[in-house]
């Protein structure tokens, strides 16, 4: 066994130990809760295997966080970091046993400073109770994942989450200004504040941000908000076909000489899906493929003129019709259908593999089809949806009859990823690697990159104990 995965199991005496510093009331060791909290929305089943903690931590403050660190590298005892269990990679899965701390109960807002235009929260804050707070003060958070109404945004923050406005305002780390953070031994300390720049010493906050929980636990955030757009329209473009749609992107910026807020992509399957799990039809549930954009300003004339020429430039590039929600209830139709669709391929599906692929924006078009040649004639299928705008698609493998599914899953991704690496593309957009997909970072990413990860990762933690197992593979080469 690797020297830097050989862990101590939690004593009666350790147990003892960590209730006196954090209450016994923020300690669980219920076999069914350890369950539930041991997995995130990637099926243990996809490893063979399950993966279940020791002891599940509740912490109420930085102070008891802190605590449970100093204690976890005191006796060498693997924590994995947990926000609401939304991740697509089995970030939050506890390979190692050991604690699973979650962050429910630190689920403050702690500050919302209009003169700097910022918010200061606790991890456990639901992303779309931030977005919410700020509106209430005509102010704009950004970030936006699909999953914001369960995610927290200290899962945000340690994924790097994107979502839906990344092509206008960028994904969570371009929100973020500082972060309060316990390192793996225990000590506490703020990166960043609330400066617009700062390059005193390293971006540790950006390093951070998408870290995945490895180097160091998110306690607090300071997030940058903007005034909000006064005006904003969604239009719901059909199209007869994927490739049309799709086609049509990159056109949205080149000719229409403008930035959406969001353009998203919806292929034949994916529609379906929408209507099938939500059981209603949803506008252009017909069609062969649509693509959602959102326009917004503070004029509302301005924001007219965008939707009428956005409108026209769409038809003159094949699409059938255009859809234009301007009231509250048409926006939450097509929204609800877009977001419902990775939770109807969890719900209608058992074998499946949601894949974050990501590509220069300008390669979308052929993503697509590079993705339909590397399937179907395998006797594949799959459902492609998600952030057209910024490069960024969930083409999501089933294949419902297939008794080796995971030899042809494995096959497949290697074929798909070969030809993404060709087109400039990477493994993930904003799921991130976690356990999931740790073993393809070899072919993304050269040795010399891959050692560097794991000399931060121990340059941060020593002793190999926050969230291990993650992100690189580590059973192979020199770190042993
Ligand atoms: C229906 C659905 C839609 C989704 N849509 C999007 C989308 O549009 N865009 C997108 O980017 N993702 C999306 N996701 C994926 C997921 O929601 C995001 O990755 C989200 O950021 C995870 O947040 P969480 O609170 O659930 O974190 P978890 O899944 O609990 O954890 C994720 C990672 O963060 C670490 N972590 C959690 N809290 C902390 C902390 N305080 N300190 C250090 N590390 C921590 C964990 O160890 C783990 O590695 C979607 C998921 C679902 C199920």
């Amino acid at each position: 066994m690797n020297a830097l995965f050989s862990y101590n199991k939690i004593t009666r005496e350790i147990a003892d130990e960590i209730k006196e510093k954090i209450g016994a009331n923020n300690v669980c060791t219920d076999e069914e809760k350890l369950d539930t909290y041991s997995h995130d929305e990637v099926p243990q089943s996809s490893y063979g295997r399950k993966y279940t903690a020791e002891m599940l931590l509740f912490p109420e403050s930085t102070e008891h966080v802190a605590a449970i660190m100093k204690t976890a590298h005191k006796y060498r005892i693997p924590v994995t970091p947990r926000g609401a269990g939304t991740g697509l990679s089995g970030g939050a899965l506890p390979v190692f046993g050991g604690i699973v701390m979650s962050f429910e109960k630190m689920n403050h807002i702690l500050e919302l400073d209009e003169e700097n235009l910022t918010i200061t929260t606790e991890p456990g804050v639901v992303t779309a109770e931030i977005s919410r707070m700020a509106a209430r003060h005509g102010l704009l958070y950004a970030g936006d994942p699909c999953s914001g109404d369960a995610s927290y945004i200290g899962g945000n923050i340690a994924e790097n989450a994107g979502g839906n406005k990344v092509i206008k305002y960028g994904a969570t780390g371009a929100q973020l200004l500082a972060l309060e953070a316990v390192l793996p031994d225990g000590s506490v300390t703020w990166f960043g504040g609330k400066r617009r720049k700062d390059v005193t010493g390293l971006d540790f906050v950006h390093l951070i941000a998408g870290s995945e929980g490895i180097l160091a636990v998110i306690t607090k955030a300071v997030l940058k908000l903007l005034p909000l757009p006064r005006h904003s329209v969604d239009l719901l473009a059909a199209f007869p076909d994927a490739q049309t749609a799709i086609n049509f992107v990159p056109r949205i910026i080149s000719e229409g000489g403008l930035i959406p807020a969001s353009v998203e992509f919806l292929d034949k399957n994916a529609l379906s899906l929408a209507e099938r799990y939500l059981h209603t039809s949803v506008p252009a549930g017909d069609a062969g493929a649509a693509l959602i954009i959102q326009l917004e300003d503070n004029d509302e004339e301005r924001v007219e003129e965008q939707f009428e020429a956005i409108g026209k430039l769409s038809q003159q590039h094949g699409a059938n019709e255009v859809y234009i929600a301007d009231t509250r209830s048409t926006r939450d139709r097509i929204w609800q259908a877009r977001k419902s669709v990775p939770e109807a391929i969890s719900s209608l599906y058992s074998r499946y593999s949601k894949e974050d692929l990501v590509v220069p924006t300008a390669s979308v078009p052929a993503l697509l089809e590079m993705v339909r040649s590397e399937t179907e004639p395998y006797g594949l299928e799959y459902v492609t949806y998600g952030h057209a705008g910024d490069g960024n698609m969930h083409c999501t493998l089933i294949c419902p009859d297939c008794p080796d599914w995971h030899e042809k899953l494995h096959e497949t991704q290697k074929r798909v990823y070969a030809r993404l690496i060709k087109m400039g593309g990477t493994l993930s957009g904003e799921h991130g690697i976690g356990y999931k997909r740790k073993d393809y970072m070899k072919f993304f990413l050269d040795d010399a990159q891959i050692e560097l990860i794991k000399r931060v990762k121990l340059a941060f933690d020593p002793q190999n104990i926050l969230n291990p197992g993650k992100l690189v593979d580590w059973e192979n080469k020199s770190s042993d």
